[in-house]
């Protein structure tokens, strides 16, 4: 099963938006594992790159989720 990192967006500062948070998505699916539903052009992050969240936390219920996918 193919995830990724999937951003939420915060507060929208002189044109640039933050992310908030990092959530985790299925591919195949639009809400995150923890329930949330983000924007379908949300940036998004290949869950094997964790290096490359330089802003924002990852969710922490999607991240308990995520380690235990079968
Ligand atoms: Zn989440």
């Amino acid at each position: 099963m193919y995830c990724e990192f999937i951003a939420e967006r915060g507060q929208r500062t002189g044109g640039t938006t933050r992310v908030a948070r990092w959530h985790v998505v299925r591919q195949d699916q639009h809400a995150a594992l923890c329930g949330q539903v983000l924007a379908h052009d949300a940036e998004t992050v290949p869950i094997a790159d964790p290096h490359a969240i330089v802003q924002g936390g990852v969710c922490p219920a999607c991240w308990n989720r995520y380690r235990s996918l079968p």
